[in-house]
């Protein structure tokens, strides 16, 4: 995170004058503050340096970027709506290239899930209640990737992917022996639920049903392809075997970008 985009997000909200200097001093903190006072919240439990993410985070979300919830923490759905701000600030366009997905490419359990494009007949609304009514129970504890200090044992979903979830990482877990399992980061956990659009798209995410879940994003960058994402290296084969076996779809086996996401829906 560059304290200098916290500044220009301010600023191009209105609510900072000074300089794009890095320094999150006086001036950018009354900003902050005038903020929270906006939105009728008050965070003074909050270190400053979480408070001014926060605000970032606020126009980020009050200009359609998505950040997802404004929780003073820079995660990878941050730093993607950061991207998308930023990108939009020099006329271009965040896209994420999308290689279609042939049908022959999936196979076996995976078939048994729907297409990304049925997924409202099968999943019900997106965000509607079953998108977070299941719940996974983790073997190990797990690490929230934008916030280290924090592990979690279980996690929602929805309710029909609760199930073969919690058995992923069980079998991961008993295959690699949990030492191994957190020496690949596996236990690097990005997300699950999450309502918002796809990136660099217009329809709805898979995590807007909480069909899809995030590891380890910061080594496997969304843009990323198999020559950089960690988990496109062999070390992860049976992991995607496992994940595959279990009926979910990686989208960087099939399509190689987005390596730190697995779902249950066909591309
Ligand atoms: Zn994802």
């Amino acid at each position: 995170m560059d304290p200098r985009h916290i500044q220009m997000l301010l600023a191009s909200a209105g609510y900072y004058k000074g300089a794009i200097d890095g320094d999150l001093g006086p001036l950018s903190r009354a900003a902050a503050l005038t903020i929270e006072a906006h939105a009728g919240v008050h965070r003074v439990a909050w270190p400053w340096p979480r408070r001014m993410i926060a605000a970032a985070q606020a126009v980020l979300d009050a200009q359609g970027h998505e950040p997802g919830l404004i929780d003073g923490f820079w995660g990878h759905n941050t730093q993607e709506a950061l991207t998308s701000w930023l990108s939009v600030q020099a006329g271009t366009v965040a896209t994420v290239v999308r290689r279609s997905v042939p049908d022959s490419a999936i196979v076996g359990p995976q078939r048994e899930w729907p297409r990304q494009s049925e997924m409202v007949a099968v999943f019900g609304p997106a965000g509607g209640p079953r998108c977070t009514a299941g719940r996974v129970s983790l073997p190990i504890p797990f690490i929230i990737a934008w916030n280290r200090s924090e592990t979690i044992t279980r996690f929602s979903c929805h309710e029909l992917v609760a199930e073969p979830l919690t058995a992923i990482y069980a079998d991961a877990v008993r295959h690699y022996g949990r030492a191994q399992f957190e020496e690949l980061d596996l236990h690097i956990w990005g997300g699950c639920f999450n309502h918002r659009k796809m990136r660099g798209g217009s329809a709805l995410s898979t995590h807007a049903y909480g069909i899809a879940v995030d590891h380890d994003p910061e080594n496997n960058q969304l843009r990323w392809g198999r020559d950089r994402a960690r988990m496109a290296q062999p070390a992860y084969d049976a992991w995607w075997r496992i994940v595959e076996a279990r009926g979910a779809v990686s989208l960087g086996r099939v399509a190689n970008f987005d390596w730190m996401h697995l779902q249950f829906a066909r591309p």
